[in-house]
């Protein structure tokens, strides 16, 4: 069991996060500027180390998400006309800005959201690459010239800017969910309405002003945190004027929100919930394996969609992989994520923490034995112990549900046929991981994983430069690497008659 929670924050720490919430904007940014919801709603934004309310912010209303979308299409040409290295210039003084206070963000991040302050500082590396990634792919974008097989004609294909685009992004990461979807669309000439998590506003409202502060033109970024997402986003989905909706969220909202964006033949990308396999081979360094699964588990407390959410392990060297995962899992340190040396923070919510209780409860019943956590934890905040579940047997209901939470459910597997078998059995398809010394076996599982990504021999493999997304119901499209910023553009082919012919008259 892990010794206690860390709550004690130095006094340090508690004034500057006072000075960076009251430095933060809570308004919606409509057509660049700041302004208070048309009704004067707010909503309150929690920590939820503490159960407290760190601020409250202007909530949106469907009028206010029209006047977003309003913005977005007043500024969608002027925005597709101007030089890519204009563009990619605003990008570019963004991610020098966000690296140079990558503390304050780091603290935003760790205060709404929870996550350890070490953490957040790499999310907000991570975050800011794709700022950096996409200004220099910007430039790059480009079309072809060619002769028809015949010979008698020319066909040009033109790459333009697909137009006003809608974001709706989660709270776990709130500043790369963001930073994914809005360095593309800067970059290939697209405007956009950005709704973020109810839980987690702040860092995205700050992030808005250090694009404004790079130079980014009103209107181009609209941002309606709001207490009503569907209530909001429904007329704007509806509406003729949006021409592309990126969502990352859970599979059941994506579903929902494909299929209102069926009715206006809206483009989609959506990166959605996944149900990782972390697969263990004999041949396997088992050290490593051990770091690999927990960077795969307990980063981001296991609040992450390429968390590892299933253990599979081979029966020879399992009670090793999971005696060495136990020792490892038992030591981290929990608690208040703004507090130094913080491992694990709590989880976002008390739904979260309910949710994860309930299906630590569950394997139990169905014969799993946790040996190290396997409770909440007492007192103020949303905490649960680290936990590893061993005896999970394939079928049990946590094997088949996103657990959101620092659980590692280990089951055990007879042969490398079996392992696919059960790394399959999921309607989700995000990531895969796998330890083996055997590189031909790793290129197999590679071509044999129903997967968008293969972690090989590694526990991590977000990368701005890698296209990022699922197959099955984990998602459609990607983000990141050379393939995101084809989600922001369409596609006009010309067709011309052969200028020779002018030549032969
Ligand atoms: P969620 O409940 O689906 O919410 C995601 C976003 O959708 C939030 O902004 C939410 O607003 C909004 N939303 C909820 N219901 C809506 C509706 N009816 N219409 C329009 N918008 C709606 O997911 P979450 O709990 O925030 O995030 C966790 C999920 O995200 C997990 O399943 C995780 O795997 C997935 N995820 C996927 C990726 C990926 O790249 N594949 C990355 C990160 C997370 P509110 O905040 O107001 O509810």
């Amino acid at each position: 069991m892990s010794a206690g929670i860390q709550r004690e924050v130095a006094a340090a720490e508690r004034a500057a996060a006072g000075s960076l919430l009251a430095d933060t904007p809570t308004a919606l940014l409509l057509n660049g500027v700041w302004c208070e919801a048309s009704d004067g709603g707010t909503f309150a934004v929690e920590n939820p180390a503490t159960g407290e309310t760190l601020v409250r912010v202007a909530s949106a209303t469907p009028t206010d998400g029209v006047a977003a979308l309003d913005g977005a299409v007043a500024a969608q040409a002027a925005w597709a006309a101007t030089a890519p290295r204009e563009r990619a210039e605003i990008l570019r003084r963004a991610f020098e800005l966000l690296i140079e206070r990558r503390e304050e963000f780091a603290q935003l991040i760790t205060l709404e959201m929870g996550k350890p302050i070490a953490e957040s500082r790499g999310e907000v590396t991570y975050g800011a690459e794709f700022l950096r990634w996409f200004s220099e792919e910007t430039s790059r974008i480009s079309g072809r010239y060619a002769t028809a097989p015949d010979g008698n004609s020319r066909l040009l294909v033109l790459r333009r800017p697909v137009g006003p685009c809608l974001f709706v992004t989660p709270w776990n990461f709130p500043l790369a969910m963001a930073t994914r979807k809005i360095a593309p669309a800067i970059a290939a000439g697209c405007t956009a309405v950005l709704k973020p998590a109810v839980l987690t506003p702040l860092t995205a409202l700050r992030f808005a002003q250090v694009l404004q502060e790079a130079g980014l033109p009103d209107g181009v970024l609209n941002v309606i945190p709001t207490a009503s997402a569907g209530a909001v986003t429904g007329p704007l989905i509806a509406d003729p004027r949006l021409r592309k909706l990126s969502f990352t969220g859970s599979t059941p909202v994506g579903k929902r929100l494909i299929a209102d964006a069926a009715h206006g033949v809206l483009r989609v990308s959506m990166e959605l919930g996944g149900n990782a396999p972390f697969l263990v081979f004999p041949d396997a360094d088992l050290d490593r394996a051990v770091d690999g699964a927990m960077l795969a588990k307990f980063r981001n407390g296991g609040e992450a969609c390429t968390a590892a959410n299933r253990f599979l392990v081979h029966e020879s060297i399992a009670a090793d992989f999971a005696e060495r995962l136990t020792a490892r899992v038992a030591a981290l340190a929990v608690g208040d994520g703004s507090a130094a040396g913080t491992q694990q923070g709590p989880l976002v919510d008390r739904a979260t923490l309910e949710k994860v209780s309930e299906l630590v409860e569950s394997a139990r019943a169905e014969g799993a034995v946790a040996t190290t956590g396997g409770h909440a934890l007492e007192g103020a905040g949303y905490f649960y112990a680290p936990t590893v579940l061993t005896g999970v047997a394939p079928g049990a209901r946590i094997l088949g549900e996103e657990i959101f939470g620092p659980v590692a459910p280990i089951t055990v597997f007879a042969d490398e046929a079996e392992a696919i078998r059960l790394a399959n059995d999921t309607e989700y398809g995000l990531v895969g991981y796998a330890y083996t010394r055997d590189l031909n076996r790793g290129l197999r599982l590679a071509e044999q994983l129903e997967v968008g990504m293969f972690g090989l021999n590694t526990g991590i493999v977000s990368n701005p430069a890698a296209p990022f997304g699922g197959v099955k119901q984990s998602g459609l499209g990607r983000e990141g690497g050379a393939e995101g910023i084809e989600e922001f553009l369409e596609t006009t082919y010309v067709g011309i008659a052969d200028p020779l012919l002018d030549a032969a008259a």
